[in-house]
């Protein structure tokens, strides 16, 4: 199951578990997958997820939701199969 991330996640979170962080924009719902195929960079790295700044390409919206995925059905349930998207 998809998880929000909290105040204590990094980008080594994504590392530790091997999955992009899933991104939903909070204006329009648009979903997306962020840093796939790039987690294996940030072993180490502690920069909070909740600081990063991600800009929706659907609607130029700065505010969204940070879900932690464990698995690729974690992915497909997150944003449809087939639908992924690489950047937010
Ligand atoms: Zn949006």
């Amino acid at each position: 199951m998809p998880a929000p991330i909290d105040h204590g996640h990094s980008l080594h979170s994504l590392y530790m578990r091997g999955q992009p962080l899933g991104v939903e924009c909070r204006a329009c719902a648009h979903r997306a997958l962020v840093f796939a195929g790039r987690v294996e960079g940030f072993k180490g790295d502690m920069t909070l997820l909740q600081d990063l700044r991600l800009l929706c390409s659907s609607c130029g919206a700065r505010h969204w939701t940070g879900w932690l995925l464990s698995d690729d059905g974690d992915r497909e349930a997150f944003i449809g199969a087939g639908r992924s998207r690489p950047t937010f």
